[in-house]
Order: C-alpha cells, then structure tokens, then sequence
C-alpha cells in the first residue's frame, strides 16, 4: 500500500532524497564516514553548508545584501532572537495577529519587553480570513512589523504582502518556505524552520538584511545574528545531519522547476482539494477564499464523532496524519512541496467514496 504523509511537521519528505541518504549514509562521498559522524570543521562540511547557501539564494534570487545563517531552536528561537537582534530602538512592534503562531511570536517579544501593537487580529472570526492594515505605519514608531505568511494551523496565507510603508517587515514563512513565491526584497528578515517544506527537523533557516544585523549587548550568543554572520553559522555545532539533508531538498527543488514550479504544482494540489471540499455536502472548509493556503488545508464535517471516524479509515487507506490541530478540530492535510498530486488524488477519492457511504 502506497502511504501519504499529510503530517504538519516534520513532514514527507521527497522520495529520491529519502533514497540518496539511505544510499549515502554508511559512507559521505567515499569517505569511509558517515554523514551523522563527520565534523562540522571538515572540508567535506563546508562545502555542503555552502553549497546548501548558494541553493538557497539561487531559488529565492536572495540579493548580495542578504545573509543566509543556519540556527538550531526552531521558529520558536526566532521568535526570541527576531526581537533581541532587531527591536533595538524603539523597542516596540508591530503584528498583525493571524492566529496561533503569531500570537506566540508576540508573547516572546513582550516577554523581552518589546511593546507589541497589535494592528489587526481575526480572533473574533476564529482566524477564517487574515488581518489587514488598518492604517499606515512608519518607521519612526516600529522596529519592524512582523507577519506569519502561512498560518499553518488555521489554513490561511498572505499571497500579496500587507503595506508595511517604511516599516521593515519581518516574515515568519515556516510553513510555506519556497513553497510559493516571494520578493525577499520585500522583508527585511525571513525565517523558518526546514521540517515543513524544505528538510528534517533541526534547522532554522534566516534570510537578514545586512543593515540590520548590528552589534547588540547582552544577548545569547547562539541567538545573535552578528555572531552567526561573521562564523557563517558555525560559532558553535551546527545541525550536521539536517543542513545535509536540507541540501539535498534543495537541490531536488531546483530539478523541480525551483520555486516557481513547485508553486505551479501547490495551486493545483490545493484546487484539487478545495474543489471537492466546496462542491461536497459532507466536508467543507470555511476559509475566505482569497485567503486560503497553498499548504495547509483544514476541513470537517458537522459532526467530529465522523471527523474522527474519517480520520481512522483514511489512516487504514494510507492517508497518514489527517487529524485537525486540536484547537480546531476536523481534519486537516498539509500539502507540502514533496506532497505528489497522487497523494491529493489519493485523498480525495478517499473523501468521495467515504461521502457516498454516509
Ligand atoms: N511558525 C509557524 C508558522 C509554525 O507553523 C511553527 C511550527 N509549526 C512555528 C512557527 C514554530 O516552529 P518550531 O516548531 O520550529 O519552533
């Protein structure tokens, strides 16, 4: 039986690469060693991290101006070091609070003693549609404004940026990482963790703004951009394994057409689903449309007894993880670029026959 990964992350990760790391794994390059046991001071290292940089900037056209760093921490580390390093001199933010994971990034900054002005919020609306600048915003008042592009649990994504005027505009892209396309030039900093679209658990990608990244007292050194630009993100053991990995996603990517051709192959993986899910009378999905993510696709029934029973037969069929995050409920399918179009074939003929049942 063929098995599909629907998991939010880690998640399914390209056939090929799963091959070349099981093929590779006894022994890099001919070396004798493994890939888990080699020294991040090796020759054999540098040249994948760099090489895993330079990919980076060739699928995302990152300008000259941009560093590429590799933290270990997660988003959530960022969420912390975004503020430490960039809310210097007003020391206040502001967020448009799409739902659960921006709501977290502006707990951490308050907990550091940033101000967090919230600009718009779409609680009241269960985080269905995004939040929208109510006004301008300048550069005078905010450090930087800080958006998730994807809201990975609730199933929307910003496809046109919000006007951020002068205002640096920091980006938390975890879960639509080269999954669609942006400007870079747009942000002024973007990170995320690789364990969605791009890798394994256990790298942070951050994309800065070479004027942003200044010196700055009194924080942690393995949170502190300065530090990682000038050790090109070895001040201490990098995430050997998973900056591997990540490389070899990488360049799987690029066979794929780069980001604009897996983006091409996310629309027509998530119409597939949010087609028969809005012609259906049993599942629906209730996100405003021009909202609706490319990624991340939450769904349900009215009644959850059901949702969990569709949850339990599709796991039988093949169709992995499609529990809703828990303070949604339903059924919810990340998309993610190694997803195939089989796999969204898979579980919406999975969803049409389980109608016709009941
Ligand atoms: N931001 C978003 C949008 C996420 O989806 C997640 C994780 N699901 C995080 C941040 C937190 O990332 P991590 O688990 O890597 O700390």
């Amino acid at each position: 039986m063929t098995v599909y990964n629907f998991a939010a992350g880690p998640a399914t990760l390209p056939d090929p690469v799963i091959k070349q790391i099981q093929e590779e794994l006894p022994s890099l390059q001919g070396s004798g060693m493994s890939i888990l046991e080699i020294s991040h001071r090796s020759q054999m290292f540098d040249k994948i991290i760099d090489t895993a940089k330079q990919d980076i900037k060739d699928l995302m056209h990152v300008p000259d101006n941009y560093h590429i760093l590799f933290f270990q921490g997660g988003g959530t580390g960022q969420f912390a070091a975004v503020p430490m390093n960039l809310a210097t001199k007003h020391k206040r933010i502001a967020l448009l609070d799409s739902g659960h994971w921006a709501t977290r990034a502006g707990d951490e900054a308050a907990n550091l003693g940033v101000t967090v002005d919230v600009l718009d919020s779409t609680k009241d609306k269960h985080y269905q549609e995004l939040p929208h600048m109510p006004h301008a915003i300048s550069a005078s008042d905010y450090d930087y404004l800080h958006i998730t592009t994807n809201n990975t649990i609730e199933g929307t994504a910003y496809h046109t940026l919000p006007e951020h005027g002068d205002v640096t505009l920091v980006g938390d892209l975890s879960s639509n990482f080269m999954a669609e396309e942006y400007q870079v030039s747009d942000f002024g900093l973007i990170f995320g963790g690789v364990q969605k679209n791009l890798g394994p658990a256990g790298v942070t990608v951050v994309i800065v703004r070479d004027d942003l990244v200044n010196h700055v007292d009194h924080i942690p050194s393995i949170l502190n951009y300065e530090l990682f630009v000038k050790k090109n993100s070895m001040f201490n053991t990098p995430p050997v394994f998973a900056i591997y990995a990540t490389g070899l996603v990488l360049k799987w990517l690029k066979q794929q057409g780069g980001i604009a051709g897996i983006e091409a192959l996310n629309k027509k993986k998530s119409a597939l689903l949010y087609d028969f899910l809005d012609q259906s009378t049993l599942f629906h999905n209730d996100i405003k449309k021009a909202d609706r993510s490319l990624t991340n696709i939450p769904f349900k029934t009215t009644d959850p007894v059901l949702d969990k029973q569709v949850i339990a037969e599709a796991d039988q069929a093949g169709l992995k993880n499609l529990k809703g995050h828990r303070s949604v409920g339903g059924l919810r399918a990340s998309l993610y670029n190694a997803m195939p179009l089989a796999g969204v074939q898979a579980l919406v003929d999975f969803l049409y026959n389980f109608e016709k049942q009941h």
